[in-house]
């Protein structure tokens, strides 16, 4: 008979461990390459636009968003004709939505590793009769905790394994329960902590 139960413990234990591994692989990995991924809204030839990113670099996870918007000094709506002119066209758009930099150039700072970022670079053009802000925000924090947040639940699948083994072997092997006393001879009762076992243990010959 399959047991259900048993399956998706051990399907869910699979999968934090694959979480933890995961997890492991992105902290060591974030000290060699530095990777972003980002979700955009709007398009950069014709609106404003707004970028959400998650980047690890240094042991370190940011997550945060990128504003790029152009105004007329008039006061009206800047037009697609204005945003192609417009010549500092930010240089993370013209990235992949996964992108990965072989150093990791990012150095976040803060207090035990927490902190947050931005950076503000307005531009003014009276020519074109054009001004641009863009903005760039992020909140940091250390990978580690979570390495240990992911690996707890692995450990306490390890340590419910075992305890499950041992209670295998003991009821196999005529031990007590409770500690591994052999009540072979006392089925009824373990003389070493007093467990009187659910079932008495049968006597082998
Ligand atoms: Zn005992």
């Amino acid at each position: 008979m399959p047991c259900v139960k048993c399956r998706l413990f051990n399907v869910l234990a699979g999968m934090s461990l694959l979480l933890f591994v995961a997890t492991v692989m992105l902290w060591a990995r974030s000290y060699f390459v530095q990777d972003l991924i980002y979700w955009g809204t709007g398009r950069f030839d014709n609106d404003r636009v707004k970028q959400v990113h998650v980047q690890s670099s240094q042991g370190q996870i940011a997550v945060g968003d990128y504003r790029f918007e152009l105004f007329r000094l008039s006061g009206s709506r800047a037009t697609a004709s204005d945003y192609a002119n417009w010549p500092d066209k930010p240089s993370v758009f013209n990235l992949n939505w996964f992108s990965t930099w072989h150093k990791p150039v990012v150095s976040f700072r803060g207090l035990v590793g927490i902190g947050h970022y931005r950076h503000d670079s307005p531009k003014t053009d009276v020519a074109k009769g054009l001004r641009s802000e863009l903005t760039w925000r992020s909140a940091n924090f250390p990978i580690w905790p979570l390495v240990i947040i992911t690996g707890l639940l692995p450990l306490g699948w390890l340590l419910k394994w075992r305890h499950r083994r041992r209670r295998e072997y003991r009821t196999t092997h005529g031990l007590c329960l409770s500690c591994g006393y052999d009540l072979r001879a006392t089925p009824d009762r373990c003389p070493e902590c007093g467990t009187v076992p659910a079932k008495p243990v049968e006597k082998s010959s």
